[in-house]
């Protein structure tokens, strides 16, 4: 039997791992894998070569490739050393016994590497060919694994599930396939273009979305003035390229705070997004690996039983109980730490039968100051009349969320609360995927905002990438322009301002788009997205509303269990699998890499792709 994973990043690591791990139990005698990527092992997005500033956003210790006992599978459990385990416990040999181009800075790495630091995606990128290098080892004899360091142009079907991959100048047959593609990069949109035919007719710089590994930082002069569009991570990273990467440099001082240190060979640095806030921090954790707090409202058992039963919520009902499981936590760690009087368990159950109305807080004499107030989170500036009133408020804004992010997300009530966002996920992934609202709701409620408001508040930096950007603001090396960010030509410059502020506008000689591009199958550069769509071997995902009107999402329509490729007649393709990325719409937030000892999705799915990848009949 031949099986082809294309892509060969987190995902598909994962389901070769589960395929030995099946391989004993089914009637398959020679078993051949063959991993397709032009980006080697670890994929395009953990290259061990680039730049050691850039850091992931989830702790080394919470990050893995293994199974354990708590992932709801058929398959067998092997379980496995996290990033941090493997890098404390044999990182440092295996770096020195391979080729890396950049192992002084891994291992230095390394040895700092604590359980509260978050690893550099170089790490993880070692860390995977680690994980692939023992497989490979351990393979059964019968077993033959090969990397091919080549793109797949085209897939076919030639009998009932037999493929034909193309590859540029070659062909190959296999028997099932699985795809994960990752986010890729799309064909620029007619904003792009103008954009970048306007900075080659004036000699400035325009640099479209990317992944930052890949983008151009050095091109931006130092001492020009350049403008990031997007204040998310991608703006993080961006933000470090310029900066330290340059040979700036931080220092912490007594009181904790830090304080930038130019190298001067930096621009100067103005930003702005749609919110003009840049993300929330991510909280100190103080959670041991695979510990959550119970979830009251979009709890494990409603989900469950609706999927059962096949019922529906209203997208307002979904949202509601979200927002309800967040604020209870936040309530109930504010009353610990500061309404000491009360009963913490009393007010919690009271807040549990009545989560929406203002009566229980007044009731309990929560004062208007410590409420959670959404519709403030979602418009920090929503006050802030003038440029300056801006300045000061959004310094007010990174000082607060450091304080908050420092205090834990097992004791600052905030931080909680975004961590609870962050332990719902596993919850709102089943309603999206099993479409547990109506499709008119999710449109409405989750893709019209939630999902913004959620990366706002819940897919934010390490602390230190909010402490850095304090700091290079008091610098006078990063502006942040405000909300609503305008940009427009004039002359031989790009302008930029914010709507709220538009007396307030900056010149600059260079832009660069400080985010990555939704991923959208119809626009993907990929030539295999594009041969799938063009020959119905593939299609887009599309949302069905009441009046008899669709709205076609970028996503590949996969099935709900089996994650297999639907054609264009609406059937299921069969033992072609798609998964990840390329998915995003019709599942929910698939692109992270899996977390130990909480039944992470990815795992599950790996296990289930590779079990039915082995045991495929008609
Ligand atoms: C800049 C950036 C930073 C991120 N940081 C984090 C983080 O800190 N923590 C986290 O959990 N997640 C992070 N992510 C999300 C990331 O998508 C996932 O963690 C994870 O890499 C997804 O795994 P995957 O295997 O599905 O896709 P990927 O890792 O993206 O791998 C897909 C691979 O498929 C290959 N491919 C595509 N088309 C073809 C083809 N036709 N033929 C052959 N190969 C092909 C690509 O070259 C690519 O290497 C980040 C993503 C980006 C872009």
């Amino acid at each position: 039997m031949k099986i082809a994973l294309i892509g060969a990043g987190p995902r598909n690591l994962m389901a070769l791992e589960r395929l030995l791990a099946w391989y004993p139990r089914v009637q398959v005698s020679n078993l051949e894998i063959h991993l397709f990527d032009p980006f080697g092992i670890g994929g395009r997005v953990w290259q061990s070569d680039q730049p050691h500033e850039l850091l992931m956003n989830s702790l080394a210790a919470k990050i893995t490739l293994f199974t354990d006992h708590t992932i709801e599978m058929e398959g067998p459990v092997n379980p496995g050393p996290t990033l941090l385990e493997w890098a404390q416990r044999s990182g440092i040999t295996f770096i020195q016994a391979g080729h890396y181009e950049k192992a002084n800075y891994l291992v230095k790495e390394i040895g700092h590497l604590t359980s509260e630091s978050y690893s550099s995606r170089a790490l993880f990128g070692v860390y995977q060919d680690w994980f692939y290098q023992q497989l490979v080892q351990k393979a059964p004899e019968m077993v033959h694994i090969e990397l091919h360091k080549t793109a797949v142009k085209t897939v076919k079907g030639l009998t009932h599930h037999a493929y034909e991959l193309r590859f540029d100048d070659s062909a190959e047959t296999f028997d099932g396939v699985s795809m994960a593609l990752g986010e890729g990069m799309s064909e620029p949109s007619s904003t792009e273009k103008e954009l970048t035919h306007f900075a080659n007719e004036h000699h400035l710089i325009y640099l479209r979305t990317g992944y930052p590994s890949e983008q151009a930082y050095d091109s931006i002069p130092a001492q020009s003035s350049v403008l990031l569009r997007g204040l998310g991570l991608n703006f993080m990273d961006a933000m470090i390229m310029l900066t330290t990467h340059r040979g700036g440099k931080f220092h912490r001082q007594k009181d904790d705070t830090l304080v930038y240190e130019p190298s001067g060979k930096e621009p100067k640095i103005y930003a702005g997004s749609g919110r003009g806030f840049p993300y929330h921090a991510r909280g100190f954790d103080q959670k041991a690996v695979g510990e959550t707090r119970p979830l009251y409202f979009l709890s494990n058992q409603l989900v469950a039983h609706m999927i059962e039963n096949q019922e529906q919520m209203s997208g307002q009902e979904f949202l509601n109980d979200i927002y309800s499981d967040a604020a209870c936590t936040y309530y109930t760690k504010l009353v610990a730490q500061k309404y000491t009087g009360i009963s913490a368990h009393e007010f919690e159950q009271a807040f549990q039968n009545d989560p929406l109305s203002k009566e229980v807080l007044d009731d309990y004499g929560i004062a208007e100051e410590d409420r959670l107030d959404w519709e403030a989170l979602a418009h920090p500036d929503a006050f802030a009349k003038t440029y300056a009133d801006f300045q000061k408020v959004l310094l007010q804004y990174l000082d607060h969320d450091i304080t908050e992010a420092k205090w834990g997300n097992k004791t600052s009530p905030f931080a909680s609360a975004m961590d609870t966002l962050r332990e719902l996920r596993t919850n709102i992934r089943k309603v999206v995927t099993y479409k547990l609202i109506s499709d008119e709701d999710y449109a409405k409620y989750i893709l019209g905002g939630f999902n913004s408001f959620n990366s706002f508040l819940a897919v934010g930096p390490p602390i230190l990438r909010l402490e850095q950007l304090l700091a290079l603001i008091k610098a006078g090396v990063i502006e942040i322009l405000g909300s609503q960010l305008q940009l427009e030509t004039s002359g031989n410059e790009f302008v930029a301002y914010s709507k709220r502020y538009p007396e307030h506008k900056v010149a600059v000689k260079s832009v660069i788009e400080a985010r990555l591009a939704p991923v959208d199958i119809r626009i993907s550069r990929n030539e295999l997205i594009q041969n799938l769509l063009e020959t119905g071997m593939a299609r887009p995902y599309e949302l069905h509303f009441q009046n008899g009107s669709t709205k076609q999402l970028g996503a590949m329509d996969v099935t709900t269990e089996t994650a297999e490729m639907i054609d264009s007649d609406g059937d299921p393709v069969p033992n072609v699998y798609i998964w990840g990325l390329s998915t995003e719409g019709r599942h929910w937030l698939t692109n992270g890499s899996p977390i130990p000892s909480v039944n992470d999705v990815r795992l599950r799915m790996a296990d289930m792709i590779a079990n039915q990848i082995l045991t495929y009949t008609d």
